[in-house]
């Protein structure tokens, strides 16, 4: 079996498909990976060893029967702990579910298993999807494989950290305010972050409902193209998913960046900026006109309300769906109480952690007669502001370039006793949920310590081809997304 780490999906199915090894051998290599690797980075929380092996000894059998191999035939993956799978342990990094096996699998996860694709495994992220580090997990601390000291960005950190290092070829994801895109630019992948209602959320554990996306880490633009075919489109099980007939992302890979129109928002290239994230970022505007795109200044007026609004909309959103955990229907249930009353806050306060805690209280808060007019309701007319920002700017080009974090990844524990700090990394990240539009997140440069620096691409609302065609020309201009982290 070749490394693993030189191997792309695609030739990962073309080594499948002309039997220069087997499915059993590439799930095996990939398990052995991870044994091998994962305890310097704590990406995994569960490895499905024993189903994995079986799902790949069923594609060598069709493989071996001459039929056609699925589009992920006999293709490792990961999801992060917040999608339900059916007799997998689903925690969403927390201890308020630590023993909990759904009986059912998220539609994203269904889809992706229909096509041939192998669940290697459920990734650590911050519980419930909320920071940017992934320190908030109640489980492990994963670390950067580009330096081990350095956080692997979040909440997704341990799909990014995973993709990264070559453990399964790509990870199911969700983004509520950029849990996507800002692990996968601290890591050096690609990160998308879809339209909403694009792909289902059926089966996801939720944090915001009207914010959350599904989407992927990969290790490509090619390959975010080919899998958001397969997970994307109407779910009768999720009434927010698009009507919409899901293109042929595949087409849009070949178009390149001539002509295209690309907007720099002033507001995301402030002063404060990290010089080196500055300078990488110059460089690929640079080779976006190289490519033929034609670059311009645009204002997005509503920029620095976004992380208040967000975060306002976010945490009463947490408020409503996190009441669901009440010590009775899912997860950890007190032991010790003996009123109704008592089970309800002794589950709670034993199984959330103090960022969930804070974050239901603030929800509350926002959410409580009296309060509602001056804090959710205005949250909710400025998030109107700041989608009216992105449809002006919208009129004028095709895309938006901006950064994804305004530093490169940040020291374990530099920001962790400072919630404030770490809601601020947000900052470039959860403008575009409440727009609800897409982004795509791309590896651009390094700093001089050797680590990853990212940009995003943003389009209007299902512009999801129009940031293949830019990313993918991008990719084939640059070699960023090819490097990877030395971790032997
Ligand atoms: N870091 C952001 C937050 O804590 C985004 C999280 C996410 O996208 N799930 O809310």
């Amino acid at each position: 079996m070749k490394d693993l780490s030189d191997l792309t999906l695609k030739k990962a199915r073309a080594g499948l498909e002309n039997k220069d090894f087997s499915a059993k051998e590439l799930v095996s290599a990939t398990l052995e990976r991870i044994q091998k690797l994962d305890p310097k980075i704590s990406a995994f929380l569960t490895v499905c060893a024993e189903s994995a092996l079986k799902q790949a000894a069923a594609a060598d059998e069709m493989i071996a029967r001459g039929k056609k191999l699925q589009a992920l035939g006999g293709i490792p993956f990961s999801a992060k702990d917040v999608f339900s799978t059916r007799g997998i342990k689903t925690t969403a990094a927390s201890k308020i579910l630590e023993n909990y096996i759904p009986v059912y699998d998220a539609t994203a996860i269904k889809r992706l298993g229909a096509a041939g694709g192998i669940l290697i495994g459920k990734t650590n992220h911050d519980a419930f999807g909320f920071g940017s580090s992934t320190e908030n997990s109640d489980f492990q601390v994963t670390h950067n494989p580009w330096n081990r000291d350095k956080v692997p960005g979040g909440s997704s950190g341990g799909s990014a950290a995973a993709v990264a290092s070559s453990l399964g070829f790509f990870s199911l994801a969700e983004d509520t305010g950029g849990s996507i895109r800002q692990p996968a630019c601290f890591c050096g992948v690609t990160g998308l972050k879809v339209t909403y209602g694009r792909v289902s959320r059926y089966g996801v554990i939720a944090y915001g409902s009207s914010l959350d996306t599904i989407g992927l880490i990969t290790q490509s633009v090619e390959d975010a193209a080919l899998l958001l075919g397969i997970i994307a489109g109407q779910d009768p099980l999720d009434a927010t998913t698009l009507p919409d007939p899901v293109p042929d992302y595949s087409q849009s890979l070949k178009q390149g960046a001539s002509e295209l129109k690309i907007g720099l928002p002033q507001e995301y290239f402030i002063t404060g900026i990290d010089p080196e994230v500055k300078q990488s970022l110059d460089e690929a505007v640079k080779k976006f006109e190289e490519l033929g795109a034609k670059i311009e200044s645009v204002s997005l007026p509503h920029t620095p309300d976004a992380i208040p609004a967000y975060y306002l909309s976010g945490i009463s959103e947490v408020s409503a769906n996190l009441a669901r955990y009440d010590g009775i229907r899912f997860g950890h249930s007190s032991s010790e109480a003996r009123k109704l009353e008592d089970l309800y806050l002794e589950s709670r306060a034993q199984g959330f952690g103090p960022e969930v805690k804070r974050r239901i209280m603030l929800g509350t808060y926002a959410l409580s007669a009296g309060y509602y007019d001056a804090f959710y309701k205005k949250a909710q007319q400025v998030r109107h502001l700041i989608k009216q920002d992105f449809d002006r700017a919208f009129q004028k080009i095709d895309l938006l370039l901006a950064p994804v974090s305004p530093f490169p990844p940040f020291g374990i524990g530099e920001k962790a006793e400072d919630p404030l700090q770490m809601w601020l990394a947000d900052i470039f990240t959860v403008t575009i949920n409440p727009a609800g539009v897409p982004g795509l997140a791309l590896p651009c440069g390094f700093t001089k310590n050797n680590l990853p620096i990212g940009l995003q691409l943003i389009g209007p609302q299902l512009s999801e081809p129009t940031l293949f065609r830019a990313g993918q020309a991008f990719q084939v201009a640059t070699d960023w997304h090819q490097k990877k982290p030395n971790l032997e």
